[in-house]
């Protein structure tokens, strides 16, 4: 099934999948995050629920560090089921 919003999920090591995740999204060498966004799975995909401005978004690439809402801990990769075989920009 195809879905044009593609559904994320977050699988912390420890805690599971289905958690909440907050993520920090920093620019290439700027020395914090720029925003964090709080997000929940909703209907199984990751959906944000929530976001923190801290600063007005610097020029560069964005880099996001998603973290357990549980146990603080670094989740690397976000395990997303149909963006990983389909990897064409859907702009
Ligand atoms: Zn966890």
């Amino acid at each position: 099934m195809r879905m044009k919003n593609e559904k994320t999920m977050f699988v912390c090591p420890q805690c599971g999948p289905f958690v909440i995740v907050y993520k920090e999204i920093w620019t290439q060498g700027s020395e914090g995050p720029y925003k964090i966004e709080f997000l929940q799975h909703i209907d199984g995909g990751a959906t944000v629920i929530d976001e923190v401005s801290i600063n007005t978004k610097p020029d560069g690439e964005p880099i996001a560090f998603s973290f357990c809402g549980q146990c603080k801990r670094l989740i690397d990769q976000e395990k997303c089921s149909n963006w990983l075989e389909n990897q064409p920009s859907p702009f």
